[in-house]
């Protein structure tokens, strides 16, 4: 049996790639200090294949026995945390990261390090292809994460260079699903509390800024097919499907049926005007290709926000 650990496991999307691993009778340890992630994301869990530990990576880590995969996946994700959390946020995406490699060196394991469309910053290509290097301020309100995310991509090449590890980099898109935390301030659960509860709903700037929505449950898959794959470079994941945050709100208000009005609020510093993945690379190299399109995907969500209202 192999045996994977994820970090940041109790976050959303560790979350489900703790059920997916285990799903597919994969070992795993979930390493997570639950600054942003929750036991609630993995109280379903009755496998007896699961272990839990409660660690901050960016110190060192100690797992015992053989590990086949390190999945790095802690991290604030969302401005608003990473704001609540700037110093914790570029010491995980740096800290953090050479502990994941160090522990893939030490276990001879292969490793996957998340990384985010946020290392194209506010891009000047469009859709962003791998081959674009991004136009990042590094010392803006988000630079402690989008750096963070830049040397974890370069501290990854350097160990699969200088040692060989067999490193992979996921470059991943706004993802939503079930298990965001309602009010981790991002758009998907915001729009979704305000509808639900019949407030406005707060469309930043002029709401014609774009982003591409991607199902969790297609990134998952994503993940684990160029975790098996060879491939060794950066690998963009997300939907292709850009929508403006205007018509992202207005599909909220008809899926939910609420009342709720829009109105506008100012502009956080440096959010980026457009966001949409070339995926090209994925679909020829893992056979991938998002396929949950966002009325279902939304409405998935929305049932599991209902229910926990
Ligand atoms: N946004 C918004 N209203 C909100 C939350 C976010 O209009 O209540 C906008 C935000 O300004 C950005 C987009 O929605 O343009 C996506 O924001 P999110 O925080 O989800 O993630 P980002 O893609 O910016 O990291």
């Amino acid at each position: 049996m192999k045996t994977a650990v994820i970090t940041g496991g109790a976050g959303f999307i560790g979350s489900h790639l703790c059920d997916f691993f285990l799903g597919r009778d994969i070992r795993v340890i979930c390493v997570d200090n639950l600054i942003t992630g929750s036991m609630e994301n993995l109280k379903h869990i009755t496998n007896k294949n699961f272990d839990f530990i409660k660690q901050d990576i960016t110190k060192h880590m100690e797992v015992k026995g053989p590990v086949d995969y390190v999945l790095d996946f802690a991290c604030p994700a969302s401005p608003i945390d990473y704001n609540m959390f700037p110093i914790q946020t570029a010491k995980v995406g740096s800290l953090g990261t050479h502990n994941c490699l160090g522990l893939a060196l030490a276990k001879k394991a292969r490793v996957l390090v998340a990384s985010t469309s946020e290392v194209y910053g506010d891009p000047a290509v469009h859709p962003q292809t791998e081959s674009y290097w991004g136009n990042v301020n590094p010392i803006g309100p988000r630079s402690c994460y989008d750096e963070a995310k830049r040397f974890s991509e370069a501290i990854t090449m350097a160990y699969h260079r200088a040692h060989k590890v067999d490193t992979k980099i996921v470059r991943i898109f706004n993802t939503y699903g079930e298990r965001m935390r309602i009010n981790d301030g991002r758009v998907v659960p915001n729009f979704i509390y305000q509808a639900l509860n019949g407030q406005d709903i707060t469309v930043y700037g002029d709401g014609k800024q774009t982003r591409s929505f991607c199902y969790v449950s297609d990134l998952v898959r994503g993940i684990y097919a160029l975790l098996l794959s060879d491939y060794n470079l950066p690998v963009n994941l997300g939907n292709p499907d850009e929508r403006t945050i205007i018509e992202f709100a207005k599909e909220i208000i008809k899926t939910t049926g609420a009342k709720s009005k829009i109105v506008y609020k100012p502009l956080p510093a440096d959010d980026p005007r457009q966001r949409k993945p070339d995926i090209t690379l994925a679909k020829k190299l893992l056979k991938w290709n998002p396929e949950v399109e966002l009325k279902t995907g939304l409405a998935r969500t929305i049932r599991y926000f209902q229910s926990k209202q």
